[in-house]
């Protein structure tokens, strides 16, 4: 055992629990605080009437992270991941035909027939040059800690300078540059919105997704639904003694010098630790309970957020034969809808969606001949769209957008419904303005730009997810885990 310190995790989301994993496999005292009344932050679920829905997360990639950590932990895989195929199918309005995605790249190219000449070839060379992004990057950008911004800078420095050229322009062109048709591009770069931005205001450099998304591991589902993750892991936990006090909300803090030595909960009660380890917002964090300017309300709002997402989730007494697993609904204005997405609540009139049919792979989510489905819609956050007492009529013209274009009218086979809006998310889980994957992936927002993963005056409190480094995502969250154990044990070295 290296260490009995204790360490006080505040939120329970992947990033949170995998700290906490990693940290309890080693003999630190663990105890978490969470907001909400169960685990998972993010990535939790929800139940009625016999379904049971995962509310955020439905898929991951780069299943090897979690493999890592399991291995770095001395642990079994405590779940079972099943890899998706196909990986979605993507429905164009107006358009009947059904795009099936593979990451056989001969079933794509057949597909693309009469659509994009020299499918393949194409294919073939934007993949090849996404493979060398991702090469070049993973390790010295994205899973390292850097403890300065010329430390970050001298790192970037080691990037192959081949890829200077890609910081200049956005996925979207970068696409545009290999691709002709409007099915192609908008299809290959449907993977941007994943990041919570569009493919016009992400950077060419995370054009490093569609190698991950179609060679080099493709997507996953998990055997029960998403939400066996954290069951696990927290069985796990619960195996090596750590303590879970939900509906916790830490909201100031007590200090001496320059440690935090307890945070304060909404009922008084001070908790205590020799560690503290920050798995809500690191930026908004920072500013609400520990009270920095730097990212005061006024701060917090000039950064730059993520778009909201509408979910709802809908139980039905039939099966649906007219979907897969995930499916998205694309309208027929693909570059206005990008554009005004994150600030003109207007453009919602053609919603553009995204359907998980959660019963398709893990039957025991709905009663028999049933089907659950999860509903999301990118939608501008709080900061742009304040009133959502219109959240009811989205999600009807959805439903009924959705009906029209399957052929089946599903209103009349509704048993539940429930929905999660930007509100939910951010009275729910702490979501600055309910933006669903925090801070976005600008790139002044990345590396050593992004909220660091150690605070700048407690030198015992750090900070793990989707906020700090390396970003949004579930492998992230695993990668940040790994980088705040890094440094929680240097600090007790
Ligand atoms: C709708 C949606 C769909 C998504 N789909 C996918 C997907 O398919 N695949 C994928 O890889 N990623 C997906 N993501 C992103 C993924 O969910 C997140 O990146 C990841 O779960 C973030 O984990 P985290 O540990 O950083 O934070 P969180 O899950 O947000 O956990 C933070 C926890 O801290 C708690 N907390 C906050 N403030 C306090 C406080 N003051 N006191 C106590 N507790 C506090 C919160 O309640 C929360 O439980 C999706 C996200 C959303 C919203």
């Amino acid at each position: 055992m290296k260490n009995n310190k204790q360490v006080l995790i505040v939120g329970t989301g992947l990033g949170g629990l995998s700290t906490g994993l990693r940290l309890a496999k080693q003999g630190y005292h663990v105890k978490f605080v969470e907001k909400y009344h169960k685990a998972g932050g993010r990535l939790n679920q929800i139940s009625k009437d016999g379904f049971t829905f995962d509310i955020g997360p439905s898929f991951f990639s780069m299943p090897y992270e979690f493999e890592e950590m399991m291995n770095d932990c001395g642990i079994e895989m405590p779940f079972k991941f099943v890899e998706l195929d196909p990986l979605y199918t993507v429905n164009f309005k107006g358009n009947p035909n059904k795009f099936y995605i593979h990451k056989d790249i001969d079933k794509m190219a057949e597909q693309f027939e009469g659509i994009e000449s020299n499918f393949k070839e194409k294919f073939n060379k934007y993949l090849k040059k996404c493979e060398e992004i991702y090469n070049d990057t993973i390790d010295i950008v994205i899973k390292q800690n850097f403890n300065s911004i010329p430390d970050y800078v001298r790192s970037l420095m080691n990037v192959n300078p081949k890829h200077l050229n890609i910081l200049l322009k956005s996925f979207w062109q970068q696409v545009n540059k290999y691709f002709e048709s409007k099915e192609a591009r908008q299809i290959i770069s449907l993977i941007a919105f994943f990041l919570g931005r569009t493919p016009f205001d992400t950077n060419a450099v995370y054009t490093l997704l569609s190698h991950i998304e179609f060679t080099r591991t493709g997507y996953y589902n998990v055997e029960n639904g998403m939400y066996t993750i954290v069951e696990s892991l927290v069985d796990k936990l619960k195996e090596l003694n750590c303590d879970f006090h939900y509906s916790t909300e830490i909201i100031d803090y007590e200090s001496n010098r320059d440690k935090l030595t307890g945070l304060i909960d909404k009922h008084g009660k001070v908790w205590t630790s020799d560690i503290f380890v920050i798995n809500a917002d690191a930026a908004l964090f920072r500013g609400s309970v520990l009270n920095r300017t730097k990212y005061n309300d006024k701060n917090l709002s000039k950064m730059n957020w993520t778009m909201g997402y509408l979910c709802f989730y809908l139980g039905i007494d039939t099966k649906l034969e007219q979907v897969e697993h995930h499916n998205y609904f694309l309208g027929d204005n693909y570059e206005d809808y990008s554009k005004h997405i994150m600030k003109n609540p207007g453009i919602l009139e053609k919603p553009y969606y995204y359907v998980n049919a959660i019963s398709k792979h893990n039957s025991n989510c709905a009663p028999e001949n049933c089907e659950a489905l999860f509903f999301v819609c990118p939608v501008p956050n709080l900061i742009y769209k304040t009133d959502w007492s219109d959240k009811d009529d989205i999600i009807d013209s959805i439903i009924e957008d959705f009906s029209s274009r399957i052929n089946f009218k599903i209103k009349d086979h509704i048993i539940t419904r429930l929905s999660f809006g930007p509100k939910e998310w951010r009275d729910n889980f702490n979501l600055y303005q309910g933006s669903g994957l925090g801070l976005s992936h600008h790139m002044l927002q990345i590396g050593a730009l992004r909220p660091r993963n150690y605070d700048e005056k407690f030198k015992n409190c750090f900070y793990v997810g989707a906020s700090t480094v390396p970003g949004a995502g579930l492998p992230m969250s695993v990668i940040s885990s790994k980088l705040a154990e890094e440094r929680v044990n240097n600090y007790c070295q």
